[in-house]
């Protein structure tokens, strides 16, 4: 058993479909690329810090209390993001709520600047 894990997958499992569910609706992804690929282009660009820095501050500004941000960047990060550009490329494409959309951006777009994958964690 893993100590360093706040969460057990169980639990993870358990609020992954209404993470989402809230996720979704309150276009969460969408605010998130937005941050990095703004649609003002006259705003600054978001940097992947390697962190679920921007995600939390999206999170925050659509009004999830700090506990709540907890559980969605652990169910982000069981879904395979381990930061930011990765919740995008990662969780987005796999969410159910994907849609020729997002298919269409991250393939079109490339990479959204941010790090580079072979520096590995
Ligand atoms: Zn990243």
């Amino acid at each position: 058993m893993s100590t360093d894990n706040l969460y057990d997958d169980e639990l993870v499992n358990d609020i992954t479909p209404n993470v989402f569910a809230v996720l979704g609706r309150e276009k969460f992804f969408e605010r998130l690329d937005d941050r990095f690929c703004p649609i003002d282009a006259s705003q600054k660009r978001s940097l992947c810090q390697k962190s679920f820095e921007i995600s939390t501050s999206v999170l925050r500004d659509i009004g999830f209390d700090s506990e709540e941000i907890r559980d969605v960047i652990e169910v982000l990060h069981a879904n395979g993001a381990c930061c930011d550009c990765e919740v995008l490329y990662n969780v987005a494409e796999e969410s159910p709520l994907k849609s020729g959309y997002w298919k269409a951006r991250a393939f079109n777009k490339g990479p959204y600047n941010s790090h580079s994958p072979a520096q590995g964690n």
